[in-house]
């Protein structure tokens, strides 16, 4: 099967190699599409960051698999990013949150184990950028929430839920200030849960849920949110298991979805071959399991989990006692423990 893959920028296309050797070491039945997205295509003076013929290709293809990727600022162009996900009608952002063996933190050195899914709603919400100034001094942003928005995004979490076997699906709100907006997110939570009876459906402010995953994040299974919330607690559970370098992320809809790492283009260590890979890894085999390469998927993920207990590590996580490895090195490694 074939689908489209875009670099983008920074360390993109560092990580995007390292990604696609695994892939090509594991004999993983994918053909590649290499499309034109990213700052690059803005500098040329497509103002969406993407030439036509990238967004037809995705188009056709239903998948593309991302780097990171940079918008110009102050140019009064979109986030490619929120381009991307309202161009394609990727509705819901699923965010799977694991412990990982080899990436210590405060939990893992405690024995608590960490499995959550952040399912976000990726399209509605504060993010149409409608706001404008009042007067100097009073500025006002609007808020949309629909109910077929939210039926959509909070359907898919409880099929995934259900496909998971979770014990536990939590809608993390604020209908208790926004008793319209969230009121009808929580409304439509509670209507969709009558259809799966046997996954216990509660519901968490969202203030309350931040210190509960804080302090007790193994009582959470699945989660999901509005798109603003859903934002800002699914970095919270990225910080849980050991930071953005293990947070994957895939923005699916019902004709296409996109698949890519939380992090941004670390324009910081971009160039220098030191850049983690593992999000993008992660957010490449749950690509895998979506298109129902299991097998491909299973493998890899055995060889990853093998190579971080063993104590490779970038120098951005891992035992400081034990020198890092690049970016080429890590992929190498993992190659290795297929
Ligand atoms: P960032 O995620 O790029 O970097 C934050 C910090 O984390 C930096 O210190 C960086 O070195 C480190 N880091 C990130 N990924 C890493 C990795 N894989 N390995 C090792 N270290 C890593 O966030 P930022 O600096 O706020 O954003 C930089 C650019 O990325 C901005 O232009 C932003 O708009 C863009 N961005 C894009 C996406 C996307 O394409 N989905 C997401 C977030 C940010």
């Amino acid at each position: 099967m074939k689908i489209a893959v875009a670099k983008g920028d920074g360390i993109g296309p560092e990580i995007m190699d390292a990604v696609l050797n695994i892939f090509k070491a594991n004999n993983t039945p994918l053909e590649y599409e290499f499309v034109d997205m990213g700052k690059w295509v803005f500098d040329k003076g497509f103002n969406n960051g993407m030439t036509p013929e990238a967004k037809q290709s995705i188009e056709t293809l239903g998948l593309l698999f991302k780097g990171p990727m940079e918008t110009p600022k102050g140019k009064g162009v979109k986030s490619i990013n929120v381009t991307a996900r309202k161009t394609w009608n990727t509705y819901a952002n699923k965010r799977a949150f694991q412990s990982l063996h080899g990436v210590d933190t405060v939990f893992s050195k405690a024995g608590i184990p960490i499995d959550i899914t952040v399912v976000r709603e990726n399209i509605e919400d504060t993010y149409g950028g409608i706001e404008h100034m009042l007067t100097h001094d009073v500025a006002l942003s609007r808020r949309f929430i629909t109910r077929p928005g939210s039926m959509q995004v909070i359907r898919y979490a409880f099929e995934m839920a259900r496909q998971k076997n979770a014990r536990r699906i939590s809608c993390g709100h604020k209908a208790n200030i926004m008793k319209i907006t969230d009121g009808l997110f929580l409304e439509c939570f509670y209507e969709v849960a009558k259809e799966y009876p046997e996954i216990k459906a509660d519901d968490i402010i969202v203030d309350d849920l931040c210190m509960k995953l804080v302090t007790r994040p193994d009582l959470f299974d699945v989660v999901v949110l509005t798109n603003l919330q859903g934002d800002i607690v699914s970095d919270l559970c990225a910080g849980l298991v050991g930071g953005l370098g293990f947070a994957p992320s895939a923005n699916i809809g019902d004709h296409i979805s996109i698949f890519e790492a939380v992090h941004g283009t670390a324009p910081d260590i971009a160039g220098r071959n030191i850049a983690n890979p593992t999000a993008l890894l992660l957010s490449g085999i749950a690509m895998l399991q979506h298109v129902g390469l299991t097998e491909n998927a299973a493998v890899i993920e055995n060889a990853l989990l093998y190579t971080l207990e063993s104590g490779v590590h970038t120098g951005d996580f891992g035992d400081k006692s034990i020198p890092a490895v690049n970016t080429t090195e890590f992929a190498n490694a993992i190659i290795a423990n297929f």
